[in-house]
């Protein structure tokens, strides 16, 4: 079931025709620009061309990231006229909540439509000194990561930019965050963790990302950033240089032969490569570390020889190690790893001087964690097909 590199290659160019640009809805001409979809060059170049001056985009920009306002009527600066032309052209959309499900530990699960009717979660995960937000990337994944269970899906798609931003102004909407300059704000931190492959879809995450750290918007720092890959290396330097954000790799294995089961992406960029490009991946340093995650997976990748290749591999860059527990889904082939292993294999790892590496699975209850997001959703789906077809 492992894909050939070559599938992967296939899809990331095909995907990325998707402009993700300025977003459109609508089949009558001409349609609706949908406004989440735009920065601020997209905007100000919209609003010119309705024969509106420039600095009517920077008050718009700050109605839409600033006070999260989605009616043209409430921007109250902008004047009668102006507020009855911009619906005839523009919208400001949200991608629809199918279930909002809440963890016993505060961790918020929305599933969220878009226009298309297909559907991406985000999971929001509360700590004491912070509020991670974790977004998806496309719908599904190309890969096929055999531990997980994204990559089972069928229907892969690209998300637009404007479906990247939706999930972002989604939780803040449901936070109760506007407007986004408001202390003890409860949203602090994105990573770009949930379904699929964010540097397939490079284009697109850029951009939605540069929305979201605009100054002039919702500011969300690049520190307070992180982008994970299973390490899709050519764009990793882009990512770095570009963009600025904290780099997440999805390692696994501390051997290529491993490696090339586990994240197949490996058969085409070895951990040779892997490795070469995180060492130089721009602005790392102490305080900018590369986070190394790594799932434990019961007699697979839990050896304490593992661990000591783990720490060997990754010497000399700045680095956090994530150890995962397994989340386990019907079918899967593998287990989690046994707890003591687990501290056997931290042990090592610490005592190679890498802090608190185990991650606490969060949201289990409503099935929140890593490689679970659309589980139940597509099992509810495949349970109406089947009612329906029987
Ligand atoms: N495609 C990107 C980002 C999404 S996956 C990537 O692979 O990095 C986010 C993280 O969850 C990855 O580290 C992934 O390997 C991990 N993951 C996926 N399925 C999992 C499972 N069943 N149990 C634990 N972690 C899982
Ligand atoms: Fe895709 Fe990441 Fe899952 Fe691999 S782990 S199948 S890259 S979402």
């Amino acid at each position: 079931m492992c894909p050939s590199s070559d599938q992967a290659d296939i899809v990331t160019d095909a995907e990325n025709t998707d402009t993700g640009s300025i977003g459109t809805i609508g089949s009558a001409s001409p349609p609706l620009i949908d406004l989440t979809g735009c920065d601020a060059d997209d905007l100000d170049a919209v609003v010119k061309s309705l024969g509106l001056p420039g600095f009517r985009a920077k008050q718009i920009w700050r109605w839409i990231w600033r006070h999260g306002l989605t009616r043209f009527d409430d921007m109250t600066d902008l004047g009668k006229p102006v507020r009855a032309l911009l619906p005839q052209h523009l919208i400001i959309t949200r991608p629809v909540i199918t279930s909002r499900q809440k963890s016993t530990d505060g961790t918020i699960k929305w599933l969220l439509r878009f226009a298309d009717g297909n559907e991406a979660e985000a999971v929001y995960i509360p700590d004491a000194d912070r509020g991670t937000l974790c977004v998806s990337s496309q719908v599904g994944c190309t890969l096929t990561c055999t531990f997980c269970h994204t990559g089972t899906q069928r229907l892969v798609r690209n998300l637009t930019v404007a479906e990247i931003t939706g999930q972002v102004l989604i939780a803040m909407d449901e936070l109760g965050e506007w407007p986004a300059t408001h202390d003890g704000r409860r949203l602090t931190n994105i990573v770009m963790m949930g379904m699929g492959e964010p540097l397939f879809n490079y284009e697109n995450v850029a951009k939605a990302l540069r929305i979201i750290m605009s100054g002039e918007g919702i500011g969300l720092s690049k520190r307070r950033v992180t982008l994970s890959t299973s390490g899709v290396v050519p764009e990793i330097m882009r990512c770095g240089a570009e963009l600025g954000v904290n780099l997440a790799i999805s390692l696994h294995a501390t051997n290529d032969e491993l490696r090339d089961v586990l994240v197949p992406i490996n058969r085409k960029y070895p951990l040779k490569t892997l490795i070469e490009a995180c060492r130089n991946y721009p602005g790392l340093s102490n305080a900018r570390r590369v986070t190394w995650e790594y799932v434990m997976l019961d007699g697979i990748n839990d050896s304490d020889a593992e661990a000591r290749a783990l720490v060997n591999l990754i010497k000399g860059i700045p680095s956090k190690i994530n150890l995962i527990p397994f989340n386990p889904w019907p079918g899967s082939g593998y287990e989690r790893s046994k707890d003591d292993r687990i501290d056997s294999f931290a042990a090592i790892v610490m005592k190679a001087g890498y802090a608190s590496p185990i991650r606490t699975p969060r949201g289990e209850d409503i099935l929140a964690a890593c490689g679970q997001l659309k589980t139940t959703s597509e099992r509810l789906r495949k349970s109406q097909i089947k009612a329906i077809t029987d």
